[in-house]
């Protein structure tokens, strides 16, 4: 089915305003999503009428409140294909859920001189905790190298992956190049190997349908806020087998089955990993923003971003001195570029003045960075919300860019 994207943008607010006297167009996706109605609609909601604390309240509100959270629960474990509800932990969104695994998976499995592996273009967030498991655990950090295009050189992969690798973190796809990982074949590489796989999959929810059991991942990381849904809440899921041997990560309340000043017992899953009072009315808007995308149809998501991605690919590739960062075959979602002698900075400064939002910098993977000598990119990245008008806005500006410096 084409989507009417028309008729879509007149959902979200965000989109309709002016920016330094232009008309906003929107190419920091990847940072973060505009929100529809429907999500900003459905936070009111809660905290007008159903603003409770959950699961312990013997009142209306608290059973009304404790139903909808554990229904979102529902639906986020039917957009991920997860086997049990269960296996969905509520958390802060990415860099808490590999946070979570780092922390309490470590704690268990990981013993001195072993190793876990991640890859060259990680975001900070499966790369920083992973360094401080290692650093807590006396394990070894090791990277599966990429080549010029930004792609796994996955080649490595057999002679990376040893006895002592314990686990392998990779992203689904790159923040900074827009790389699609071919997840599922180095998930079947690493069980091979008996290691255990967690992505992250924070860039990935808004643009490719997710199946957990399909990949077969042992943990699946998302941030709701990429999905066009509220900031600072998000999922992990994880494999039964591994939550229920891991240890809690927080202790607090809700976490807890009895507490005594010499023994506490903990909760089931998944609230052995929720401690404290949760976001709920964020995780209401997570799950609306969920049934927008499902309203929408991801394939049909998918289909209007491909169409638009191959256009603005061609369009860029045709703007003199422009030097794509990475042109991996499999990409979604992002474009990184920069121009030879002007700094990606002042490009973004320049398109911000015509009313065209990106992102400039590093984009929180200075490894990727390093490894193409360069101090950043100027980076497009895509909602389904974008058309192509305004990609040809985008070349008109970058033109104006070049000549400005030139
Ligand atoms: N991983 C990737 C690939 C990302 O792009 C991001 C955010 O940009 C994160 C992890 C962290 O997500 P969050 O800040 O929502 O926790």
């Amino acid at each position: 089915m084409l989507l009417n994207i028309e008729q879509i943008r007149t959902d979200f607010p965000a989109l309709h305003q002016h920016v330094n006297g232009r008309k906003l167009i929107y190419f920091d996706n990847a940072a973060t999503t505009q929100k529809p109605q429907a999500v900003i609609n459905r936070i009111s909601e809660y905290y007008s009428h159903e603003n409770s604390n959950i699961h312990r309240g013997a009142h209306y509100l608290s059973h009304k409140a404790t139903e909808a959270y554990e229904q979102a629960r529902k639906t986020l474990q039917q957009f991920l294909n997860a086997p049990d509800d269960r296996q969905i932990i509520f958390t802060r969104g990415t860099t808490e859920s590999i946070n979570l695994v780092a922390s309490s998976f470590c704690k268990k499995f990981v013993k001195p001189g072993d190793e876990i592996l991640i890859s060259a273009m990680e975001h900070h967030s499966n790369i920083v905790p992973w360094q401080i498991a290692c650093q807590d655990h006396q394990a070894e950090l090791k990277v599966i190298p990429m080549n010029d295009k930004g792609e796994l050189e996955l080649e490595h992969l057999s002679t990376l992956l040893t006895s002592k690798t314990k686990l392998l973190a990779v992203t689904h796809v790159s923040n900074a190049l827009g790389t699609i990982n071919p997840i599922k074949e180095i998930i079947t590489i690493a069980h091979k190997n008996g290691t255990p796989v967690l992505i992250d999959g924070a860039q990935a929810t808004s643009h490719l349908a997710v199946d957990v059991q399909d990949l077969d991942c042992d943990f699946y990381c998302m941030s709701a806020h990429k999905l066009y849904g509220p900031m600072g809440v998000g999922v992990l899921y994880g494999k039964e087998s591994w939550l229920e041997a891991m240890p809690p990560y927080q202790g607090g309340g809700e976490m807890i089955k009895d507490v005594s000043f010499t023994k506490t017992s903990y909760n089931d899953l998944p609230f052995k990993f929720e401690a404290g009072t949760p976001n709920v009315g964020d995780v209401l808007g997570m799950e609306e923003a969920v049934k927008y995308i499902n309203h929408l149809g991801i394939k049909n998501i998918a289909a209007h971003e491909t169409e638009l991605m191959d256009y603005a690919l061609s369009k860029l590739g045709s703007v003199d001195t422009l030097r794509f960062i990475g042109t991996p075959n499999e990409r979604t979602g992002v474009i990184s570029f920069s121009f030879n002698d002007i700094h990606p900075y002042d490009t973004g400064i320049i398109l911000d003045k015509l009313g065209i939002a990106v992102r400039t910098g590093h984009h929180c993977a200075q490894p990727v960075m390093d490894f193409f000598g360069i101090p950043g990119t100027v980076r497009v990245s895509f909602g389904f919300y974008n058309t192509r008008e305004e990609v040809d806005q985008l070349i008109e500006a970058l033109e104006k860019v070049r000549i400005m410096f030139s």
